[in-house]
């Protein structure tokens, strides 16, 4: 997983990245899970690993633990967030991984791995939808 590339990369095929967005929109953090084998994906995918996928849409509580994080001190062309900006791999409770920034209310010396974190969605600048890690506490 590179960071460098983050922001640069479509999350999923664009017919599924609206209705990704749409639930971001209302407040979701949805992936999808595999009918056939049971695997869990987040950002979602319209197919699985085992070829036999049949997908469907499934909630995620946003409950995750900071696995790695790395700060830059800028950021990619196409992406709207300021920098220097933190990235992070977080693992959700349910399994997946996900990479994303973390918010800036959270200090710098306050970042340690294993820390727990809640992926929520947020709007930026043009009405494009993203999300970030936040402090649980904070909804
Ligand atoms: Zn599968």
């Amino acid at each position: 997983m590179g960071f460098a590339r983050f922001g640069k990369i479509s999350y999923v095929s664009e017919t599924k990245l609206q209705d990704f967005e749409k639930s971001l929109e209302a407040g979701k953090i949805m992936g999808t899970k595999c009918k056939k084998c049971g695997r869990l994906y987040f950002p979602p995918r319209v197919d699985c690993g085992c070829m036999k996928g049949e997908i469907e849409w499934v909630e995620l509580g946003g409950d995750c633990r900071l696995k790695t994080f790395t700060t830059l001190h800028f950021a990619p062309a196409s992406f709207r967030y300021e920098a220097p900006y933190t990235l992070g791999v977080a693992q959700f409770e349910e399994g997946p991984t996900v990479l994303a920034p973390l918010s800036k209310e959270i200090r710098e010396d306050e970042i340690k791995i294993g820390m727990s974190l809640r992926l929520v969605p947020v709007e930026l600048m043009g009405g494009r939808m993203i999300y970030e890690l936040r402090l649980p506490e904070s909804r």
